[in-house]
C-alpha cells in the first residue's frame, strides 16, 4: 500500500495490507506514523515496496464507509503540490474536512448517517422561482459556455448589475437539466456572501442540494457538506476559495464570480491561486469555467483579449432604467474636510436622509484612529513587537496592534513627556460613524467592519438590516463592498483613497480600481424612482486629475487596463514574466538576509533572474524580522524546474530561519 499523510516529508510510505478484500487507489487508511495514529490517503496498491515485508508495518483499517476520492481529484493535488512545491500529503489531506480523516470514526458515521436521512427525505414541494427572460447579451453568454464539450474558459465581462448572476443560474440550469448527475461549482470572494447566493440558489432549484463549503463552518457542518458534495448528492457546491480543492465526481461547470478578488489567494501555508487550480482543473476535466468580473484581473484580461479565453460582454444594467451612478471626484484642496467628510458629501448625506435613501460611506481602516500622537516631543503610539502602529480602538478603550493583536491601556499622558494633550491622528470607520451622528443625531447608522463583526452571525445580522430598510447610512470597510444588492441605495461616498496610489505594491492600483468600481457598484441597483436622486458616488482626493480617478469617472476599465498592462510590459512585470518569492524570519533581521542570501548562491541559471534579498515592507511582525528574495523568469517550465531543485536543495540545509516559499506572489 503507498499511503500520503500530512507531514513536510516529502515522499509516498509503503504499509502492508494483511486484510481479504484489497482497498482501492483514494481509500483513507488508518495506520500508526512515527508514534501516532494517523489518517492517510491510498495513492498506489502495489506488491512491491523497497522494504522488506516482515518490516513494513500493517495498515490498521480501511475507512470502507466512504467512497474514495477519484484518480482525477488526486491529480489535482498532484498537480498543486508539484507547482506550489509542497509535499502531495501536505495539499491533499488538509483538504478534507477533519472528521472525515481522524482516527476516530465516530463523527464520520454520524455525518454518513445524517446525509442518508436527508437524502432519503422527499423532494422540496416548493416550486422554483420563475427565470427572468435574458436580453441578447446574456443569452448569448449562456449559449456560448453550454455549447462547448470541451475545456472552455469565458470572461463574463459587466458591471454590477448587468446580469452575471442570472448568467451563471441559467447556464448552470441547462447543464443541470441536460445531466442528472451534473455538479456546478460556484466560487464567491467573501464568506458573508454565501448566505444571500445560498437563497438564490434554494429559490431557483428548490428540488436540489446545495453544499456550502468555508471555512467558517463548525467541523460537523464541513464533514456535512464536503460529503454532500464528494459523493455527488449535492448538485451546487458553493464555496470561497477552499471549495475549489473539494472532491466533485461529476463536476460539469465552474463559476467564479469577482474572479478578481485578492481573496482567492490563500495566503498561508499552501498558498495557491484557486482561480489558477480552477483554469487547470477545468481543462482536466474538459469543462467549461465562467469567471465574472466588471474589473477582472489584468492576467485574465490579457487572456481574454490574446483570444485563450472567449470574452463575453455584458454591456448594460439588467434591470430597464437602472444606470451607472455618476462618479464625482471632490477636490479636497478645494472643498476643505472637516473630521474627514467634506461639505458636498454632507450635503448629498442629507439630501438622501430627506429623501428615506440610503447612504453608505466607505473608508477602508477600521478603528477610531490609525495612531495616537503626542505634539510635544513626536512619540507615536507604535507596537513594540511589529513595525506597525497601535491602532486607537475608542468604544473598547483600547490600543489595538492590527497585525500581531497585542493591546494597551489608552495612556493618560505622553509616555515619553508626560506631555497631557495626546492626539488621534488620521481617522477609521468608529471616529467617521462619530462624526456622522454628531452632523445627522437623528439619522440611523450602522458600521460594519472586521470589528463590529466579529460574533458569529452578527455580520449577517447587520447585512439584514441594512436590506430590511433599518439603516439610512452605512459605514465600512471593503467587507461591504462587495456583493451585497442594497436595494434603496443611491449614494456611495469615499472618504480617503489616495494613499494606495502612492503604494509600493505594483498591483495596488489595479486593486484600488477594483474596489472602487465595486464600491460604487452598491449604487443604483435598482430602476430609478420618480423623484429619486439618481444614484451618485462621491471620491474625496487630493488627487483629482490622477489618470486612475479619471478612468473611474468615465468607467473606463479597458482604458485602464490597457495603461496598466502596458506599464507592466515596459516594467518587465507579472504578466509578462512569472515570479516566486522566498520570504525568510527570524530573531534578528541579520539571520533572515544571510539565509536568503545563502540560497541565492545555490545556482545560477541563464533562464532564472534573482533580485537581492532585502528586508520585507513590514519588516517586523510579532517580534520575527523578516526578509524576501523575489526571482523571475520568462519562462513559466524553466522556473518550475528551477524551483524544485532549489527547494529540495533549501529542505536540506540547517538553519534557525524560518522560511516559506510563494509562487506566483499576490504581493511582493
Ligand atoms: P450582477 O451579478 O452582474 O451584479 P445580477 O445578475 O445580480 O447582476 O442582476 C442584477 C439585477 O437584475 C438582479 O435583480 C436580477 O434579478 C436582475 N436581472 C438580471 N437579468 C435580468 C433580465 N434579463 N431581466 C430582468 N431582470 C434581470
Ligand atoms: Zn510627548
Ligand atoms: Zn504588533
Amino acid at each position: 500500500m503507498q499511503i500520503v499523510v500530512d507531514t513536510p516529508l516529502d515522499r509516498v510510505f509503503d504499509y502492508l495490507w494483511t486484510g481479504v478484500d484489497i482497498p482501492q487507489v483514494g481509500q483513507f487508511a488508518q495506520i500508526s506514523f512515527g508514534r501516532r495514529d494517523m489518517v492517510g490517503l491510498i495513492v498506489g496498491v502495489t506488491s512491491e515496496s523497497d522494504i522488506a515485508p516482515d518490516k513494513l508495518k500493517p495498515v490498521t483499517d480501511v475507512r470502507t464507509q466512504l467512497a474514495p476520492v477519484s484518480a482525477q481529484w488526486i491529480e489535482l493535488c498532484q498537480f498543486a503540490a508539484d507547482y506550489y512545491q509542497r509535499p502531495l500529503g501536505e495539499v491533499a489531506l488538509p483538504s478534507i474536512p477533519k472528521n472525515c480523516r481522524t482516527t476516530n470514526t465516530v463523527a464520520l458515521n454520524k455525518a454518513l448517517t445524517k446525509l442518508a436521512i436527508l437524502a432519503d427525505q422527499k423532494e422540496d414541494p416548493r416550486s422554483a422561482h420563475a427565470a427572468p427572460v435574458l436580453n441578447q447579451a446574456q443569452e448569448n453568454a449562456v449559449q456560448k459556455i453550454v455549447k462547448s464539450d470541451s475545456f472552455s474558459a469565458h470572461l463574463l465581462y459587466g458591471v454590477t448589475g448587468s446580469g452575471k448572476t442570472e448568467v451563471y443560474l441559467q447556464a448552470a440550469s441547462l447543464l443541470l437539466q441536460q445531466d442528472r448527475h451534473a455538479q456546478v461549482l460556484i466560487l464567491v470572494p467573501e464568506i458573508n456572501l454565501t448566505p444571500q447566493f445560498h437563497d438564490n440558489l434554494k429559490k431557483r432549484f428548490p428540488a436540489l442540494t446545495v453544499a456550502t463549503l468555508h471555512s467558517a463552518m463548525s467541523e460537523g457542518e464541513r464533514s456535512l457538506n464536503w460529503i454532500a458534495a464528494h459523493t455527488g448528492n449535492a448538485r451546487l457546491i458553493l464555496g470561497t476559495r477552499l471549495a475549489i480543492l473539494a472532491s466533485l465526481p461529476h463536476l460539469s461547470l465552474i463559476v467564479i464570480d469577482e474572479e478578481h478578488d485578492p481573496s482567492y489567494k490563500q495566503q498561508e501555508g499552501l498558498r495557491y491561486s484557486a482561480r489558477d487550480l480552477a483554469i487547470w482543473r477545468a481543462r482536466q476535466l474538459q469543462i467549461p469555467i465562467v469567471l465574472g468580473s466588471a474589473t477582472p484581473s489584468l492576467e485574465t484580461w490579457q487572456h481574454a483579449n490574446s483570444g485563450r479565453y472567449t470574452k463575453l460582454s455584458l454591456p448594460d444594467r439588467a434591470v430597464d432604467d437602472a444606470v451607472l451612478p455618476a462618479i464625482r471626484l471632490i477636490d479636497l484642496s478645494q472643498d476643505k474636510p472637516q473630521e474627514g467628510l467634506t461639505p458636498p458629501l454632507l450635503l448629498a448625506l442629507k439630501q438622501r436622509l430627506e429623501k428615506g435613501e440610503q447612504s453608505l460611506v466607505y473608508l477602508n481602516r477600521r478603528g477610531y484612529a490609525p495612531v495616537i500622537a503626542c505634539d510635544a516631543c513626536g512619540w507615536m503610539s507604535s507596537c513594540s513587537r511589529c513595525s506597525a502602529y497601535l491602532v486607537l480602538h475608542k468604544q473598547e478603550q483600547k490600543l489595538r496592534c492590527h497585525h500581531c493583536s497585542l493591546e494597551m491601556r489608552i495612556p493618560r499622558s505622553c509616555p515619553t513627556c508626560g506631555n497631557k494633550d495626546i492626539q488621534p491622528l488620521g481617522r477609521g470607520t468608529q471616529k467617521i460613524e462619530e462624526h456622522i451622528q454628531h452632523c445627522f443625531p437623528a439619522a440611523r447608522l450602522k458600521r460594519i467592519d472586521a470589528d463590529s463583526t466579529r460574533l458569529k452571525g452578527s455580520a449577517q445580522d447587520a447585512f439584514g438590516t441594512v436590506h430590511r430598510g433599518e439603516v439610512d447610512i452605512l459605514i465600512g470597510t471593503q467587507m461591504v463592498a462587495k456583493g451585497h444588492d442594497f436595494k434603496n441605495l443611491t449614494l456611495v461616498g469615499v472618504v480617503n483613497p489616495d494613499t494606495a496610489l502612492f503604494s509600493q505594491d505594483y498591483r495596488a492600483g489595479e486593486r484600488l480600481f477594483a474596489q472602487l468600481m465595486q464600491v460604487s457598484g452598491r449604487a443604483g441597483r435598482s430602476a430609478q424612482k420618480d423623484g429619486g436622486n439618481a444614484s451618485e458616488v462621491i471620491i474625496q482626493t487630493r488627487y483629482p486629475r490622477h489618470p486612475l480617478y479619471l478612468a473611474l469617472k468615465n468607467h473606463d476599465y479597458p482604458g485602464f487596463a490597457r495603461t496598466c498592462l502596458d506599464e507592466r510590459r515596459q516594467a518587465g512585470l507579472p504578466p509578462f514574466v512569472y515570479q516566486a518569492l522566498l520570504r525568510a524570519e527570524a530573531r534578528d533581521l541579520r539571520l533572515a538576509i544571510e539565509f536568503l542570501t545563502h540560497a541565492a548562491e545555490f545556482a545560477h541559471q541563464e533562464q532564472i533572474i534573482f533580485h537581492s534579498p532585502i528586508p520585507m515592507s513590514m519588516m517586523k511582525v510579532a517580534n520575527s524580522e523578516r526578509a524576501q528574495l523575489l526571482i523571475e523568469s520568462q519562462s513559466r517550465p524553466a522556473l518550475q524546474l528551477f524551483l524544485k531543485a532549489w527547494m529540495s536543495y533549501l529542505r536540506n540545509t540547517r538553519t534557525a530561519v524560518k522560511w516559506s516559499l510563494e509562487v506566483d506572489p499576490a504581493e511582493i
